[in-house]
């Protein structure tokens, strides 16, 4: 269904991708028109929101009693389902910015989820006013956002890096033939420097600041130049404020358990795929995807544990919602790759 605006042609329909860190909105035609942090703000006692998205995020540990701002999803799953629907709601009202007829959704999901949750997915979006929700495996669709060809007999693998969930997948013929998910990645980074920092420096500082540290100064690998900063927080014993420097080679060895577990999975999934599919991913390598997959030299130390050419995905960040978009505006093509579970 289509509506008519001075603009031209303007579907209604939409992608989305539901990511634990971030929600992606793709409109056909348009391309990628709303990219916020999964958050939402309400008010503690009505369950109103009052904000979503950056102004959510921003909210973040920072509220009075009076206001509950959250993140819905974790580990890449629901875990609040009114909070989820108030955070699309809003998402959804920002994109359209007036009530239009109920669009259809094509929504990319983690591999791994189980029925009851891919249920839960297609409630919370019927319920913030989709007409029609389609799911789609988030490896599939990064992987058609990336520009693979996902319906031949070759086999690709892709390793997408968020910030709940880490999913490794060999997809051939529009289907997953080999899938590891594990709950371990860009938050379990951050965690991972935090809990380092108290231990190190005696320093107590909160989630973002530790996500500040990764994207500033986090490796995998050794860097030409090693990086430094300053970082704030308030230390363990006086509790009194305190400023210490870091460096990127204390941050590696920080980063090193969840960056170990990222590593045991993929090489695990390799165990795990057809021989005949091996030799294709030997030839055309791992492609990463996700925000996990920009931390500094991430790509080559995978490349040296696995002996596999590795690269990351440009825009690594949107590869999910440009294909699900991609998959909205052929359905047709990818009637394959989609799946109407939890609706029967
Ligand atoms: P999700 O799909 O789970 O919402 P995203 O693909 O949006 O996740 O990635 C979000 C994760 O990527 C967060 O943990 C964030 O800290 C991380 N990230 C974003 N940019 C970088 C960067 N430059 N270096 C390392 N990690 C990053
Ligand atoms: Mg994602």
């Amino acid at each position: 269904m289509r509506f008519f605006r001075f603009s031209g042609f303007v579907s209604m329909d939409l992608a989305i991708d539901l990511g634990t860190a971030n929600t992606l909105v793709y409109i056909p035609g348009k391309g990628i028109v709303l990219d916020e942090p999964s958050v939402v703000a309400v008010e503690a006692e009505t369950g109103n929101p009052i904000a979503v998205g950056k102004k959510a995020k921003e909210m973040l540990g920072r509220t009075p009693k009076e206001i509950r701002a959250v993140r819905p999803m974790k580990d890449g799953v629901i875990a609040d389902f009114e909070m989820v629907e108030e955070m699309l709601r809003g998402f959804i009202d920002i994109v359209y910015k007036r009530r239009i007829l109920r669009p259809r959704v094509v929504v990319a999901v983690p591999s791994g989820i189980t029925a009851v949750e891919k249920r839960a997915v297609r409630d919370s979006v019927e319920h913030a006013g989709a007409r029609e929700v389609y799911l789609v495996a988030e490896p599939i669709a990064a992987a058609i956002g990336v520009g693979l060809p996902v319906d031949t007999p070759m086999g690709n693998m892709v390793v997408d890096i968020g910030g709940g969930t880490t999913e490794i997948a060999v997809i051939a013929l529009s289907g997953i033939v080999t899938n590891i998910s594990i709950r371990i990645a860009g938050d379990e980074m951050d965690q991972a420097i935090v809990n380092w920092v108290k231990k190190k420096h005696n320093l107590v500082i909160g989630e973002p600041t530790a996500e500040e540290i990764k994207i500033k100064i986090g490796s995998a690998f050794p860097l030409d130049e090693e990086k430094e900063m300053e970082v704030r927080g308030v230390d363990m014993m006086t509790g009194i404020p305190k400023t210490v420097k870091v460096t990127s080679s204390e941050i590696r060895d920080a980063l090193k358990e969840p960056l170990d577990a990222i590593i045991r999975a993929v090489k695990q999934a390799l165990e795990q795929t057809p021989p005949e599919l091996v030799s294709d991913i030997v030839d055309k390598g791992i492609v990463m995807t996700g925000g996990g997959s920009l931390l500094r030299g991430l790509d080559a130390l995978l490349s040296e544990e696995t002996n596999l050419l590795v690269k990351v995905a440009e825009n690594p960040l949107q590869c999910v919602a440009r294909g699900a978009g991609a998959i909205l505006e052929n359905l047709e093509k990818y009637r394959k790759v989609i799946t109407t579970a939890g609706r029967e």
